[in-house]
């Protein structure tokens, strides 16, 4: 696997200073009859491996929140913006997390595009409740893929004021890294496959999963 850096990176290293880890294939846990954690969840036969599992998850959003805290020593607290609905997952556990106050706001936006990839041409379907003109942003996203939904997202909060705009993605794949978008707290860079759960769905199905998950393809082709 390499980094962005250009570097190779073995499995569950880190990269990006300390805080993303490396997540490949060959990390990814196959499902068997046996053992299919998305059995008792009603997913029986649907996943084709687990990549990423919910202790896994839990330490990572840990270390995330105390990078975020560390950073943000403003007395008033930073507003938290969440996309809906992939990121509703990693927010709640986040916030959770964060050892210090912070404000909770959410958007939904629909991208026009396939139901795999994005076009960057996006539409608010809800909009943000209050102001944020003058005030410390940190988007909370599940996944940065082409990257076009969070720079269209940055932009747009951008030209409503904000004081600054930070980004928290659990979840990287390896296009984002061609994009100028700046993430600055990555969870995960994770290979380029469509992954499920902890949020993530496929026609709304799995975001219920506790773990991040490879869908069996029988289930989408
Ligand atoms: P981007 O604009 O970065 O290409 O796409 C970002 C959005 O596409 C994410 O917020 C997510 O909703 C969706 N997306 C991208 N990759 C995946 C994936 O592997 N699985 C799922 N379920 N959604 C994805």
């Amino acid at each position: 696997m390499t980094n962005d850096h250009g570097q190779t990176t073995p499995s569950g290293t880190l990269a990006n200073g300390d805080l993303t880890t490396v997540v490949t294939s060959a990390d990814a846990i196959p499902v068997t009859a046996e053992s299919d954690p998305g059995a008792p969840h009603g997913y029986a036969g649907e996943l084709k491996a687990m990549l990423i599992d919910t202790e896994t998850l839990s330490a990572k959003i840990r270390q995330l929140a105390e990078a975020v805290a560390a950073d943000h020593t403003d007395d008033k607290p930073p507003v938290l913006v969440c996309v809906l609905k992939g990121a509703v997952m990693f927010l709640t556990d986040f916030v959770r997390a964060l050892p210090m106050p912070a404000e909770l706001e959410f958007m939904a936006v629909s991208s026009y595009g396939s139901a795999t990839s994005s076009s960057g041409v996006v539409r608010i379907l809800k909009d943000l409740d209050r102001d944020i003109t003058g005030r410390r942003v940190i988007i909370i996203e599940d996944i940065v893929d082409s990257g076009l939904t969070l720079s269209w997202l940055r932009k747009n909060l951008d030209s409503r004021g904000a004081s600054s705009i930070d980004v928290v993605a659990l979840l990287r794949k390896p296009a984002a890294v061609k994009t100028d978008v700046h993430v600055k707290y990555i969870g995960f860079d994770i290979p380029s496959e469509f992954v499920v759960g902890y949020g993530l769905d496929y026609a709304e199905r799995y975001r219920d999963l506790p773990f991040v998950g490879l869908l069996a393809e029988h289930m989408y082709r």
